[in-house]
Formats: C-alpha cells, structure tokens, sequence
C-alpha cells in the first residue's frame, strides 16, 4: 500500500491515516478577545484528492454544521485515500449573532477573493480561501434559505460542466439546479482558479430538519465514495435520479395580509394551479397565488404574514412535473428510511424533525 505524505497546514504535520483540528486566527474584536476559524483535517492513509466541505458562510444558514458534525464522527482517516478538510462554521461572526452577515454588515458570500488588509469579511474570505479552498480541487459548500423560508434539498451548479453534473448526480439531492455564478461569490472565485464546487440549498435558516441533515450526510458520503476517496458502503449506490432544472420563478405575493399555502416544497406543480391565498386580516379580498409555470416547488415561505411582493414560493421549471415528483418523493423516502447512526439524534430539535 502507497501511503500518502503529511499533510502541513497552520504550521502543523498531519500524518497519513490520521486528523487535527487547526486553526486560524481571523481578527481581535473590539472586546479584545481574538477570534479564529476552525478546521478540521482528516489526513487519509492512501493519496488522494483534497475535498473541503464548508457551512454557515452565511452565518445562521447551520444545517451544514449538523451535516458536518455527523461527517466528523464518521469519516476515519485510516479508511481514507485523500484529504477531507471540514469547516463548520465559515462566517464565525454570523453564526454567534445568528445573523447572515458579518459585524461589518458584509456578506462573505460576496467577498471573495478577500485580501489580507482588507475589511473584516475581505480578511477572512482572503484567510478561508487560502488556507482551506485552494488547497482542494473540489469543495461542497452547504446553506439554507433565508430565516423563515424552507428550501427543499437541492445542489446548485455552474453551468455547462460536466463533471459537475456528475458529481450532482452522485450526490443524489432531490433535485438539480445549473445556474450562473455570482461575482464575488465563493463558487465564482473557485471557478476561476479551477476548483470545483457544489453548492447544497436545505432547510431553513437556524433551524434544524431530518431530510436536510440525512440527505447532506449521505450526498457527501456519496461524492466521496463516487470519486475513490471511501468504500461505498451497502446502499449509497442506489439513488434515484435527481430532477434538472436550468430556471426557476419566484411567485411573489399579490396583496399584503395573511397567507394560507395549499402547496409546499417538493410538490409538482402545472401552470394556473393554485398555490396559496392570501387574504385580509377578516379573512376578506382573499387574493389567489398560482403557479406561473409547470414545475416542481423547491422552497417556499414559512411565515404567513406577508407584505405585497413578499417572494411566497420558488418553482424550477420543469416538463413532466407529476412525473418528476413521484421520483423525488421516492429519493426523500429512502433518505428518510435511514436510520440515523450514532450521535445525530441529540442534534435534532423534535419541533422540527420532518
Ligand atoms: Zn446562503
């Protein structure tokens, strides 16, 4: 057996077959206390590719933290060929504030590639790239909707790259977005330097549920497997095949009031089909929601009091949606069949379990 070479990172020699926690110092805040971002590197026995797999860097988008958590206790170095570098929280300031941006009100997710002088979210982008993404060739970066939305669990990718898709389809995500990057965005500045990246959508922000926790847990272990970095263990190997999309709508409130949803992420949707109205606060003017195209909802609104304009729903457009969602409802029943292993129970709030 070839075993790899140490791997060094912060100034430490992480040996083949095993792991540390490192860490990097981000900044001193205006109590005095330092602040760093943490990471944690499991140094596979074999070589093999780098992979990093990130959350929170919007700071309270934490389902990727619960996914990582669970990849920390049960990844092992020593069954590893290749490095998994993990970082639960990347916005280490949005995550204690429960807020997705940094004190300096900026958003990490648009400050990329940062610089070592520049503002508080330029030095960490600058610190989080350097020492974490561009030691990697392909990285896994998981968010949430926005507070009080609800994204159904999906991988967004670059456009037109195939072995993206690839590795979308052997994550196994209910559905698949291709969109365009973002400037300033991680995935942007990753694309340029030729790291592959996808991005996971779940859940809602600060808030934990089983199907987003379950299907990021296994959509990793999947990439992993897929690209030789582990041994697929009995079952990764079948996934369902996830729908595609390239466009998606967002179906945007008529009139402010009070809204009562009909439909919900993961349903198919026909064009006209009603998916919520929204009414006065007598409950009168009831005002209809419908949906502009055929497709398939992959998040909505969780709040019911709403301003006109207000975005209640997000619908990928895409033919044959009946079709389409009996497939996604088989993929969310087999992620929801298994039974969570070791510690994740404690993880979950019970209000939220889905
Ligand atoms: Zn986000």
């Amino acid at each position: 057996m070839v075993e790899a070479e140490p791997f060094i990172i912060a100034g430490a020699t992480i040996a083949a077959g095993s792991q540390a926690d490192v860490s990097f110092p981000i900044t001193t805040m205006a109590t005095g206390t330092t602040s760093s971002l943490s990471v944690r590197v499991m140094h596979g026995a074999r070589p093999g590719p780098a992979v990093f797999v990130s959350a929170a860097i919007h700071g309270d988008e934490i389902i990727g933290t619960a996914v990582i958590q669970r990849l920390a206790q049960e990844l092992r170095p020593a069954a590893l060929s290749g490095t998994v570098l993990l970082v639960p929280v990347a916005n280490i300031f949005g995550f204690i504030t429960h807020s997705r941006y940094l004190p300096d009100r900026r958003d990490l997710n648009r400050s990329f590639p940062g610089s070592a002088g520049g503002s508080l979210a330029g030095q960490l982008a600058h610190i989080f790239y350097r020492e974490v993404v561009g030691r990697c060739t392909l990285g896994i970066d998981i968010h949430s909707a926005a507070i009080h939305r609800y994204n159904l669990p999906q991988i967004r990718i670059a456009a037109g790259n195939r072995r993206l898709v690839e590795l979308a389809m052997a994550f196994g995500a209910p559905v698949i977005i291709e969109s365009p990057l973002r400037d300033g965005s991680l995935r942007d500045q990753a694309h340029k330097q030729g790291v592959d990246m996808l991005l996971m959508e779940a859940g809602e922000a600060l808030r934990f549920d089983r199907l987003s926790i379950e299907t990021g847990v296994e959509g990793v272990t999947r990439v992993l497997a897929h690209m030789g970095m582990i041994e697929a263990d009995d079952g990764l190997s079948a996934v369902g095949i996830p729908a595609r999309a390239n466009r998606s709508v967002w179906v945007r409130s008529p009139r402010g009031g009070v809204a009562q949803m009909v439909r919900q992420s993961g349903d198919p949707v026909r064009k006209g089909d009603l998916l919520a109205c929204v009414s006065g606060l007598f409950g009168e003017e009831s005002g209809e929601l419908v949906s502009p195209v055929d497709g398939i909802i992959i998040g909505h609104a969780t709040l019911p009091v709403v301003h006109q304009g207000d975005a209640l729903f997000h619908i990928a457009a895409i033919d044959h949606p009946e079709r389409v969602g009996a497939r996604i409802d088989s993929i969310t029943e087999a992620i929801l069949a298994s039974e969570p292993q070791g510690s994740p129970q404690r993880l979950l709030d019970e209000d939220e379990v889905v």
